[in-house]
């Protein structure tokens, strides 16, 4: 980049739904400039295997992310490793602010910023953190071969990680506040038939405790009768949802009680110029296909967009209800 430049889109966030963005931007010959404060694909990129993305009957998660970037990049585009700090719409233009001081000017932006895991936020969690709690089995279960750990969750992405984990560890127990998983139905089948993992139903972790070598156990309680038990453990992978990276959209977007932005099926926000993709925006399946297919969406989107306000033609499309949350 060089001083005076003004992208005609600044995609921030480098997972799925920003990379997809990218290859569109480009193909869609916009001046585009991809930013990424870690690495490459976001969570897929610690995910053990996908199984659901059309095309890849089983893959690693880092090695679709490395195809998704590779993608991208055979494009030429501009990607760099840094931090946003701060996103401020514009009258002319919408302006990006990296952490070393870059100032991006662009005609739109795209937020692709996704989710970071959810915390249980009990004694213990954050003070063992690194010393054998975690969110990330794909990172962490290497240090826990042949030693007992607790998964915390029942949804897809608990269910997916303890099965990762037994293929490492001696036991698994599977630490879940109902009586049945929100996991899909082949999850649950698999889970089921994996002798090494045991599932601890209506029962909640309320602490974490730890000996001078790091995690040694974990208080739980039955959440139907209130009895408190302890269960020595090496280690907990937490992994009981997510929160949206919200903290760049700017204020006066429409966003839901959770925090998702509120877009139309064009992913656009209610502020001209400025999408919203993947795992930040509200929607009924948080899934990379869904993710890559937004970023397609709003990079043509962006693209005609882009293209009626060079032209000096009006581009405020947006239907009724979004316009007005914007004015
Ligand atoms: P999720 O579907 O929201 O599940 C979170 C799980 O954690 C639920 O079982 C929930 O219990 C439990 N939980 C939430 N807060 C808790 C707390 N404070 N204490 C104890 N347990 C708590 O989250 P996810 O599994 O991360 O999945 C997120 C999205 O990504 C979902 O849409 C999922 O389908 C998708 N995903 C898909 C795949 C795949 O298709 N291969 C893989 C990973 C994720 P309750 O069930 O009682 O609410």
């Amino acid at each position: 980049m060089s001083e005076g430049d003004i992208y005609d889109v600044v995609i921030v966030g480098g997972g799925p739904g920003g990379l997809t963005a990218g290859i569109y931007a480009m193909r869609a010959a916009l001046k585009t400039f991809l930013v990424e404060k870690a690495v490459a694909g976001g969570q897929v990129a610690m995910s053990d295997g996908v199984e659901n993305y059309p095309g890849f009957e089983s893959i690693s998660g880092y090695e679709l992310s490395q195809k998704f970037l590779q993608h991208a990049q055979s494009y030429d585009i501009e990607f760099v490793q840094e931090e946003v700090v701060a996103v401020e719409p514009g009258l002319d233009f919408h302006s990006v602010k990296l952490a070393n001081g870059n100032l991006l000017k662009t005609h739109t932006v795209i937020l692709a910023t996704g989710g970071s895991p959810r915390k249980l936020g009990v004694p213990g969690e954050d003070k063992y953190y690194g010393k054998g709690v975690s969110y990330c089995g794909v990172c962490d279960g290497f240090f826990f071969r042949d030693r007992t750990v607790v998964v915390v969750g029942g949804g897809d992405t608990a269910a997916e990680e303890a099965l990762y984990l037994a293929k490492l560890a001696k036991q698994v127990y599977m630490v879940h506040r109902r009586d049945a998983l929100r996991a899909s139905m082949i999850l649950q089948q698999r889970v089921k038939d994996e002798c090494k993992i045991e599932v601890l139903w209506n029962t909640i972790v309320t602490e974490i405790k730890a000996n001078e070598e790091g995690v040694d156990a974990v208080s739980l309680q039955d959440t139907q009768t209130g009895e408190q038990r302890e269960l020595s453990t090496d280690g907990v992978f937490i992994f009981i949802g997510f929160i949206p990276n919200n903290q760049l959209v700017p204020a006066g977007i429409k966003m839901n009680a959770d925090g998702y932005v509120i877009t139309n099926e064009k992913c656009e926000t209610n502020m001209p110029g400025i999408y919203v993709v993947g795992d930040l925006r509200e929607k009924y399946a948080k899934q990379i296909v869904v993710a890559a297919a937004d970023g397609c969406t709003a990079a043509l989107v962006a693209a005609h967009y882009v293209e009626m306000k060079k032209s000096g033609e009006a581009v405020c499309e947006l239907p009724e209800d979004l316009l007005q949350e914007a004015q």
